[in-house]
Parts: C-alpha cells; sequence; structure tokens
C-alpha cells in the first residue's frame, strides 16, 4: 500500500523526454522520442563535410557513359 506505481528499476527511462520506456521502441518511450534522437544523431553527422569524391578524374562531366570497370 505504501509503494507508488512507477517503472521498474530494470526499465531505463526515455532519453528523451524521462518517461518509461516501451520494449518496441527501447531505450525510448515511443518512435517520436526516437525519431528526436535519430535527428540529434543526425544533425551531428551532417556537421562533417562529407566529400563525394569516389571518382578518380574528379568532378569532370562525362558525357559519354562509361562502362564500369572492375579492378
Ligand atoms: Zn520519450
Amino acid at each position: 500500500m505504501s509503494t507508488e506505481d512507477g517503472p521498474p528499476a530494470s526499465e531505463k527511462p526515455c532519453p528523451i523526454c524521462s518517461k518509461p520506456a516501451v520494449a518496441k521502441y527501447r531505450p525510448f518511450c515511443s518512435g517520436r522520442c526516437a525519431d528526436v534522437d535519430l535527428h540529434r544523431w543526425l544533425s551531428g553527422a551532417y556537421a562533417i563535410p562529407v566529400t563525394e569524391n569516389d571518382d578518380e578524374d574528379g568532378e569532370e562531366p562525362s558525357l559519354a557513359p562509361k562502362p564500369p570497370r572492375e579492378s
């Protein structure tokens, strides 16, 4: 009677809003919070300058389609 119902000690709260996490979205309480966390992560990732330079020739506009060379 003196025990208040709350999240079990084994269940960690949502790191976003501190609500009890749901097994489906662990460790988050909902898909929304998972999305928020993902967005934060992506925002940090976007801060890093990405160089898309897979081509050896660089950014040379090749009008003629080159056959894919493997090794
Ligand atoms: Zn949450």
